[in-house]
């Protein structure tokens, strides 16, 4: 069933697979990044060989010499993405190309070896087909797919690694949003930036996350879920959160949202909100957005919704941003009706509720 320009992967199932008791257990509360499937994926990569020896394992931990250089100069990239069981049980996959194709401009970016698009889909079929039992079925819960590159060669000095391994994990995710969807608060960072002109801020890379997590820990303890980023050079325009990108909505139903200038990550969500809210007629924008037009525009009441979206919580909307009067929303009052319409028009197609009729689902098992 291989395709031709995909490598044969062997298979070696764990002989210590979850019993279904406990894998049942899992699936009924599986929160977020905390269980893992029983078996992953490792691919191996070297100057001389290329890609090569394909496998799928059993889960477990990787044996790493302590001067890899991954552990010293933080050469990494990853990818997230869904699958997602539908009613008649068949498991599918949301756009894995795009993540596919964002994985090698990371690896480009990053000095990394790029895994040709046929392997990365072929990796994420293989792992899926082994560990299908392991994806919940439940409203709203996905298996999440955690593809990474790291430098393995055991090396100090500083140039790209001679060695790497290509991995994918498996963990089951519950729903988002149990209790229905909250609007996040927002703290705006004004003493770090997350990416710079000419860094990594477009690259789906470790590194990035590392300079996210103390500002974050700020945003905690102003009582704020979530981080947004300004531009480095002027800390002016909007960027992103640590982890999503935002969108801004008008009261004359046209959206906004910071245009790819080379720091934002480019997600697959912005990208399938931008061509569904357009294929309904939206005006979309892309471009510099200010945070003075944000804050002027929401008290003014130009600004109607705002919204952040990424894989794991697909659109959360964003109903305040920490020390300014106005509200979109909160707990209690509901988020604003094209954010949630939004968010429902691309879950229902992801969960084949609705038609895909972009060709935005590959089936995986
Ligand atoms: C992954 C990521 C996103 C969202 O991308 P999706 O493809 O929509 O999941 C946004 N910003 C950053 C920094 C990210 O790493």
């Amino acid at each position: 069933m291989h395709s031709t320009s995909a490598p044969a992967f062997t298979v070696t199932t764990s002989k210590q697979r979850t019993s279904q008791d406990e894998r049942d257990k899992v699936l009924a509360n599986p929160g977020f990044g905390l269980h893992f499937t029983d078996h992953m994926v490792v691919i191996d990569w070297s100057v001389e060989q290329g890609w090569h020896d394909a496998r799928v394992q059993p889960y477990g931990p990787l044996t790493l010499d302590p001067a890899s250089s991954v552990l010293h100069y933080a050469q990494e990239i990853f990818e997230g993405l869904k699958a997602y069981r539908h009613a008649d049980g068949s498991v599918w996959g949301f756009r894995p190309t795009s993540n596919a194709a964002r994985m090698q401009r990371s690896a480009k970016r990053l000095a990394l070896p790029e895994l040709p698009e046929a392997e990365f889909l072929e990796s994420i079929k293989q792992l899926v087909m082994v560990d299908h039992e392991w994806v919940p079925s439940a409203p709203e819960t996905s298996l999440y797919l955690r593809p990474f590159t790291i430098a393995n060669e055991r090396f100090l000095g500083v140039r790209a690694a001679q060695r790497a391994a290509y991995y994918v994990i498996a963990s089951p995710a519950g729903a988002y949003f149990p209790k229905g969807v909250a609007p996040v608060s927002i703290w705006v960072s004004e003493q770090y930036t997350r990416a710079a002109r000419g860094g990594t801020g477009a690259a789906k890379c470790g590194g990035n996350y590392s300079a996210s997590l103390m500002p974050q820990q700020e945003a905690s303890q102003n009582g704020c879920s979530q981080v947004l980023f300004l531009d480095a050079e002027e800390g002016k325009y909007l960027e992103e959160l640590g982890g999503m990108n935002v969108f801004l909505v008008r009261k004359d139903g046209s959206l906004l949202t910071p245009s790819l200038t080379g720091s934002i990550l480019e997600g697959v969500t912005r990208d399938s909100i931008i061509t569904l809210a357009r294929a309904r007629g939206h005006v979309v924008q892309e471009r510099k957005i200010t945070l003075d037009e944000w804050r002027e525009g929401f008290a003014s009441g130009e600004i109607t919704e705002a919204f952040a979206c990424g894989t794991a919580a697909v659109v959360t909307p964003i109903c305040c941003l920490k020390g300014e009067k106005f509200k979109i929303g909160d707990e209690e009052a509901p988020a604003g009706e094209l954010t949630l319409s939004l968010r429902k028009e691309l879950t229902d197609i992801q969960y084949g509720r609705a038609p895909d009729v972009h060709g935005w689902l590959q089936r995986l098992a």
